[in-house]
């Protein structure tokens, strides 16, 4: 049976143009970029051709990317590292603000912080998955050294406003004369679809992820603006400049630079094509599948996601059906009654109901289409109408 993977989001497969540039660069680089031989001086190279190619892309300075294992590594560098930073500049109770709906890897991360007496408060968003910019200003204090934002949510695919937020940060360093706070966005669903250019998202620190843009997993970086002041929680890592430890994994970096070059270039076209098939989808569901809502304003959301919220059905339920007819697509229950289970992004825009209710994501990719499309949607309704019809969920 043919599949039809719509959980781009998730992880994307390997560019074909990519993998060769991976296999070659595995037979190519030998040796260990610290080595001083020749081995080590081509290796050497190759990372500083990667570095190079990716900071091209996100407008940066080559010293201010560091490669890390995936946007997990980066997030927890960025925020763990800024506090403990501002706690050895004399910082004694540093404040971060995050907003709702980020992902677990920063929620734990600021989880841990909290335990250690950090102060944190959240970033409410709309019903739209939006934060508020303005709402920003009542947040920050003296104390506040980071504000976290996500670029693009990974559950429902909504796009923050990067640029109004940026100013509303750099209003506050104005108004306490003071580095502080700094700006880090967890961009990892970004990539293939938005402006990557830190400069004119005003951003400090910026997380991307190889696995979530054709590239191969295992590899990310974080961008940290020159001058930001950053502790790694590495006291022994002696490469990427101190912050992080294990021989650089060259084959990977130029992969993933491959991977970025293509993204950016076709970012536009993929962009249009993807926003095209994403509506067609929406039409389609909201037209064949009664007490249907999607979630997120499409005036807001990533070109290739599609996050509906079905009543009366489990989201487990739809996975898993829509799995045995041929579509991988992702899902997490949103229902009163199991708040354990349920996302807090989908809490947090108010959409848990008291009734139950299921939520699908469909991250769409460079390989969808039209037909694939139409296939979906009359599956999904052909298994929504046969779990309501079988009552085996509360409605
Ligand atoms: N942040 C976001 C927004 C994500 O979507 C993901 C992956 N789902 C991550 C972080 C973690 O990415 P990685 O697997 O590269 O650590």
């Amino acid at each position: 049976m043919k599949r039809i993977y719509l959980d781009h989001a998730a992880a994307t497969p390997m560019d074909p143009d990519v993998l060769k540039t991976f296999v070659s660069a595995a037979r190519k680089y030998t040796g260990n970029a610290h080595a001083l031989h020749a081995e080590g001086v081509a290796s050497r190279k190759g990372l500083e051709t990667a570095r190079t190619q990716i900071a091209g892309v996100l407008g940066a300075h080559t010293d201010e990317l560091v490669f890390t294992s995936g946007a997990t590594e980066s997030n927890i560098l960025a925020i763990q590292g800024v506090v403990r930073a501002a706690r050895e500049a004399g910082i004694q109770n540093p404040h971060i603000i995050v907003s709702a709906i980020e992902h677990p890897s920063v929620l734990e991360a600021v989880r841990a912080l909290v335990a250690l007496g950090v102060k944190v408060d959240e970033l409410r968003v709309d019903t739209d998955g939006l934060v508020d910019p303005r709402a920003l200003r009542k947040l920050i204090t003296p104390e506040t050294v980071l504000v976290s934002v996500m670029y693009a949510n990974n559950e429902i695919g909504s796009v923050e406003p990067l640029h109004e937020i940026a100013k509303e940060v750099r209003h506050a360093r104005g108004m306490n004369a003071s580095l502080y706070p700094y700006f880090h966005t967890d961009a990892a669903q970004a990539m293939n679809y938005l402006d990557m250019n830190v400069l004119r998202l005003g951003v400090d620190l910026m997380t991307i992820s190889s696995g979530k843009t054709y590239g191969p997993y295992g590899i990310g970086a974080l961008f940290i603006k020159r001058g930001t002041k950053i502790k790694s929680f590495f006291s022994e890592g002696i490469h990427e400049g101190g912050r992080r430890p294990g021989t650089e994994a060259v084959p990977l970096a130029l992969s993933f630079a491959h991977a970025v070059l293509v993204a950016e270039k076709i970012k536009t076209k993929e962009s249009a094509r993807a926003a095209k098939l994403r509506n067609m989808l929406k039409e389609k569901i909201l037209e064949k599948i009664p007490d249907a809502t999607v979630n997120g304003n499409v005036e807001h959301l990533l070109p290739n996601m599609l996050s509906v919220t079905i009543l009366g059905v489990e989201s487990e339920a739809l996975v898993i059906y829509l799995d045995a007819g041929g579509v991988a697509v992702a899902g997490r229950s949103a229902c009163t009654t199991s708040l354990d289970g349920a996302s807090h992004v989908i809490l947090a825009i108010g959409k848990a109901g008291a009734v139950l209710s299921g939520t699908i994501r469909f991250s769409l990719g460079r390989g969808t289409t039209r037909e694939d499309i139409s296939y979906v949607a009359k599956e999904l309704s052909r298994i929504v109408a046969l779990l309501r019809g079988a009552g085996a969920v509360n409605k």
